[in-house]
């Protein structure tokens, strides 16, 4: 049987994952970083993406927005502005975020309107993706 360690996820809202499990995978700004037990520890930023969870075997996906882990000796920790499983995603509202993104970011506004509506349409593609409707 694979090792295992503990893996939380943390929402602002709800500690939205804490179990053991044998893999975690995020995307960080470096890129994608996979995490077995015994990973060397470390702190890494994370980019709006997906985490995917391996435990007994089987995978699950959830979308995650920025936030960061960190990996100690046998304890993986995300903490992340907002996570959903797929079937918490309500469909309609993340293709409505994309849509009023998409017009912003034609709209070219200021600098600072153009990064949040990026980051804005970056989560509902996501989410859209982990709800396979994308
Ligand atoms: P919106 O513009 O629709 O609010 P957003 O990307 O600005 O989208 P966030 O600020 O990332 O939303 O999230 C706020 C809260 O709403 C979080 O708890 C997040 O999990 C939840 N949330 C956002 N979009 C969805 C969605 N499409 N389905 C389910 N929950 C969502």
């Amino acid at each position: 049987m694979a090792s295992t360690f503990r893996l939380q996820i943390i929402a602002p809202d709800r500690i939205f994952y804490d179990d053991e499990v044998e893999m975690v995978a995020v995307s960080t700004q470096d890129g994608g970083l996979g995490v077995l037990a015994r990973h060397i520890p470390l702190v890494a930023p994370l980019v709006i993406g997906r985490v995917k969870i391996k435990k007994g075997g089987q995978s699950k996906e959830a979308a995650i927005s920025e936030g960061f882990i960190q990996v100690k000796r046998g304890y993986t920790r995300v903490i992340t502005d907002s996570a959903e499983w797929p079937e918490e995603i309500d469909v309609e509202r993340a293709e409505a975020a994309k849509k009023r993104a998409e017009e912003l970011l034609r709209s070219r506004k200021s600098h600072v309107d153009i990064m949040r509506a990026e980051a804005a349409l970056q989560r509902a593609i996501i989410r859209l993706r982990v709800a396979n409707r994308l």
